[in-house]
């Protein structure tokens, strides 16, 4: 996997965080804010300034990908969150993605995202079952899911990913089944699928700690093959552990992350990648806002990787996904273990190792058992714990 393309530009990303939500779901932790409506013209104005001053700078190359998250993108006014995409120098043919709550987009503001280069939606679905949305503490009526998709159709979209979350306490097996085989009903081109995380000083981390019920590996193991063995007979091979595409559809922008590319951070909270540093922004949108007001710089810390811990970080990311690593990287004698435990298969063809779907549920152990067999030495502490971070927002 590379960020390179055939004539040897460089894709490049622009990230755009939104910490807006009407209402906050019990599992999320995420940065984002229920009572802070009152400061979406100035942030928006922020981000404006904030990549105007940027690309003044000569910091910011065309975006081969734009992806808006949150938060609740679609909670701003379309042409108010369309004004930040017009100030970001992208290609012709970049994917533009913005997280979209059900509830919160209508026909007219699809319309708007399209009209200015939008081309891709990740709807935040979970489920399809209303008791399991009460679980999640989710708002959005499963039936406004199919609304929305039909509407994005109509207006054009035939890109759009649907988030799902597997394994909330009291979710039984054939719920998980019917709220997969309605999302594949409605033929998305891509979808996403989380096992639930609780996250302390979360309501429902508060509730677990009382005595409620938590995710149970074992149901989520029982569910993630299900649903993998159903997407697959639907066409939408795995692509990464946690991602399902029809073919040509996989996510640019995540393909950029898991090839360590380079994307620049917006916003309040935002990570970004350049060269060998990974850095990120203030957390809270006031900070923010304030800091682009004083002409600071709205970056809160950042860390250098070194050649080998930038090694690292790419090969654990490429693992998670279906290309996989190259098995010259690998003690032979740690590859034949792997493979015979059903982890790991061997393609010859490439000789590439790629994590078999037993592999995918326990992919931090074989992670830990190939770097510990890897030429270049174990030193995955920092990359195994940025592995767990990749959760659903909207
Ligand atoms: S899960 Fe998404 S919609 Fe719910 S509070 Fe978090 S960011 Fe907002």
């Amino acid at each position: 996997m590379t960020a390179s393309n055939p004539d040897g530009t460089q894709d490049f990303g622009v990230y755009v965080h939104i910490p807006f939500c009407a209402t906050r779901c019990d599992y999320c932790d995420f940065a984002t804010w229920t009572d802070r409506q009152h400061l979406q013209d100035s942030y928006v104005d922020a981000c404006v300034t904030d990549l105007r001053r940027r690309v003044e700078e000569g910091l910011v190359p065309l975006a081969s990908s734009v992806f808006f998250g949150g938060g609740t993108p679609s909670l701003l006014p379309p042409e108010q969150l369309m004004t930040i995409l017009g100030e970001i120098p992208r290609t012709s043919t970049a994917e533009v993605t913005v997280e979209c709550n059900p509830d919160s987009i209508d026909r007219s503001g699809l319309d708007i995202y399209r009209a200015h280069g939008v081309n891709r939606l990740s709807f935040g679905v979970q489920s399809f079952d209303e008791q399991v949305l009460a679980g999640l503490g989710r708002t959005h009526n499963p039936a406004n899911v199919e609304r929305v998709v039909a509407d994005a159709r109509l207006a054009g979209f035939d890109n759009f990913n649907l988030d799902l979350i597997y394994g909330t306490p009291g979710e039984s097996v054939d719920q998980w089944l019917a709220t997969v085989n309605s999302a594949i009903a409605l033929n998305p081109p891509h979808l996403s699928m989380y096992a639930l995380t609780v996250e302390p000083g979360t309501p429902m981390g508060a509730n677990v700690r009382a005595g409620a019920l938590a995710p149970d590996d074992d149901d989520q193991a029982t569910k993630y093959e299900l649903a993998d063995e159903l997407l697959t007979k639907a066409k939408m091979p795995w692509y990464e552990i946690s991602n399902w595409a029809q073919v040509g559809y996989e996510c640019r922008h995540n393909l950029l992350h898991w090839a360590t590319g380079d994307y620049l951070a917006i916003g309040c909270a935002a990570h970004g990648h350049r060269a060998r540093s990974r850095y990120w922004n203030l957390r809270t949108p006031e900070r923010y806002i304030a800091a682009i007001a004083a002409q600071e710089s709205p970056e809160a810390g950042s860390e250098v990787l070194d050649l080998n811990a930038q090694r690292e970080e790419e090969f654990v990311l490429a693992l998670r996904t279906s290309t996989g690593v190259s098995a010259r990287k690998v003690d032979p004698e740690v590859i034949s273990a792997c493979v015979d435990a059903g982890l790991i298969d061997h393609i010859a063809s490439t000789d590439r190792l790629v994590l078999t779907r037993r592999g995918r549920l326990l992919a931090t152990e074989v992670t830990v058992r190939l770097l510990a067999g890897n030429n270049a030495g174990p030193r995955y502490d920092g990359v195994l714990t940025a592995m767990g971070k990749d959760r659903p927002s909207v």
